[in-house]
């Protein structure tokens, strides 16, 4: 019997279409270990509905394989396990936050240390940073020329099926997956979300196919639309690897040409967002203050108005503006919010409140079930007008105009806002207007006129260095 070797999960919480599982099970019995790290990503450890994720991701892949569960950092769980099984290999995906590129060296000489070999794979996004550059060999800021290039390069290659391992655990304990404690405990804010999801690779493959059948018809359009179920809803999938972006993106191709060219408007705006994620982990490989740092550094000045209490009635939902406060309700309730709507809220947020962006981006990183180290700072960078190809800052969204077009009738208001229900359509997204608005709802926290014009004065400020 050959050595066993060790495969190291970490966002790669799946069995098929894994490069580093297939080539460890061809290696020696497996033996399946995850590690859950708190201390090398510091104020980036997992928030708190990433770990509701998480403990459901962890016990669906339980029941497939013998996980062995620790926590601790990586460098020296993996140098005691190697130890105590004489492995003779470690395997797993690469990872592509600021911290990973030294954990992933120290894992490295951990294993230099115990005279095992170590090997690292892709398999989390299609193209490796290193694989995409511009002419002058620079990586990309903009995002057109970069989704051009990777459509350029040809079809992805074909992904695998599911893994044939002999797994094993070499006499390690199996402890129980309650001991990482990811679950809430009291109050237990997560009631809503065991309904809506279904974490883990079988969930992930039931959702792509979901979406595939009647989703992605009218993508193109409908995709923006608050009201209607046109978008995927795979990103938590993605972001825990319970799918890889291979086989989104062979299963969307086959369902496009199937469809006989009708997708195909449809197919390619689809296939272009999962470009976007590819762009946001290229940027925040490249510069690993991303998450932190404005990437346009004038932004550093930018005369925010840091408020407590305004930070809050947002996060609550209780803004007075119905799409902004449907939307942070949905968070809370599901942690999830459909795309749009966190554009309008990191919006009002930004620009209607004047609070830095890195104030919303850390609540969505606590509440969102997809928070990414990635695709949430450069959303919001984006949204901030501070970040690589971002919507200019003097773009501010009217929550009203937004609302009207993207929920027109208002339903996905009443569904996340109960005191609006009785608000007829042509009044739900400006509630205030009517005779005897609902007495439950507060009124708009700020004007929108007066808020984008302070918010115009400040942007002004940063430009010509005023205190506006
Ligand atoms: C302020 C703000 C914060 C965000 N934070 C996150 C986050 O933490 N995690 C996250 O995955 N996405 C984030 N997004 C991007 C986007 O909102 C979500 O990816 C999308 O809503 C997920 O829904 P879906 O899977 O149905 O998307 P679909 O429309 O079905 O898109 C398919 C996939 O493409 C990727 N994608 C889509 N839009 C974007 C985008 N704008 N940027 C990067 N990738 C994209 C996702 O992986 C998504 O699953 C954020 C957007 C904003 C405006």
């Amino acid at each position: 019997m050959n050595a066993p070797v060790i495969m190291w999960f970490r966002q790669d919480l799946r069995l098929s279409d894994h490069p580093a599982l297939h080539a460890a099970a061809a290696a020696g019995p497996v033996i399946p270990v995850f590690i859950l790290d708190d201390e090398t990503p510091g104020e980036w450890r997992w928030g708190g509905a990433s770990r509701w994720w998480l403990h459901h991701s962890l016990a669906a892949l339980g029941k497939d394989v013998p996980l062995v569960l620790r926590r601790g950092r990586p460098e020296a769980v993996l140098a005691a396990l190697l130890r105590k099984t004489q492995a003779s290999a470690l395997y797993f995906t690469r990872d592509y936050a600021p911290w990973s590129g030294k954990l992933e060296q120290r894992v490295k000489d951990a294993c230099d240390a115990a005279g095992a070999a170590c090997h690292r794979y892709g398999g989390f996004l299609l193209h490796e940073p290193e694989s995409v550059r511009t002419g002058a060999g620079d990586y990309f800021k903009v995002y057109t020329p970069f989704s051009r290039v990777c459509f350029g390069k040809g079809e992805p290659r074909a992904a695998k099926g599911t893994v044939s391992a002999t797994w094993a655990t070499h006499g390690l304990e199996r402890r129980s997956l309650d001991n990482l404690r990811l679950l809430p405990t009291q109050p237990n804010w997560a009631t809503g979300f065991g309904p809506v999801w279904q974490p883990g690779e079988a969930g992930a493959k039931a959702r792509l196919v979901r979406f595939l059948e009647d989703g992605l018809k009218g993508y193109a359009e409908g995709r923006d639309r608050t009201d209607l179920a046109h978008t995927s809803q795979l990103s938590a999938h993605l972001h825990w690897g319970e799918i890889s972006p291979y086989q989104v993106w062979q299963a969307t191709r086959q369902a496009m040409e199937a469809a006989g060219g009708v997708l195909d408007r449809d197919g390619e705006k689809f296939l272009k967002e999962v470009l976007w994620r590819e762009f946001a982990y290229h940027l925040v490989h490249h510069v690993p203050n991303f998450p932190e740092q404005p990437f346009r550094p004038e932004f550093a000045a930018f005369p925010w108005r840091p408020d407590d209490k305004a930070l809050a009635r947002w996060q609550r939902g209780e803004t007075g503006y119905p799409i902004v406060d449907a939307g942070m309700r949905e968070l809370w309730a599901t942690g999830i919010m459909h795309n749009r709507v966190r554009m309008i809220t990191a919006s009002f947020l930004i620009k209607h409140l004047l609070q830095p962006w890195q104030a919303g981006e850390r609540w969505f990183w606590d509440t969102l079930v997809d928070a990414d180290i990635g695709n949430n700072a450069a959303s919001w960078q984006w949204v901030a007008g501070c970040g690589a190809d971002a919507s200019p800052y003097f773009r501010i969204f009217n929550p009203v105009l937004q609302g009207e077009k993207f929920d027109p009738r208002g339903d996905y208001v009443k569904r996340w806002v109960p005191e609006l229900r009785d608000v007829p359509a042509e009044m739900i997204h400006r509630p205030w207007e009517m005779t005897l608005p609902p007495k439950s709802y507060p009124p708009p926290m700020v004007d929108h006129a007066r808020a984008r014009a302070r918010a115009l004065a400040a942007f002004a400020a940063l430009k010509t260095g005023e205190s506006p």
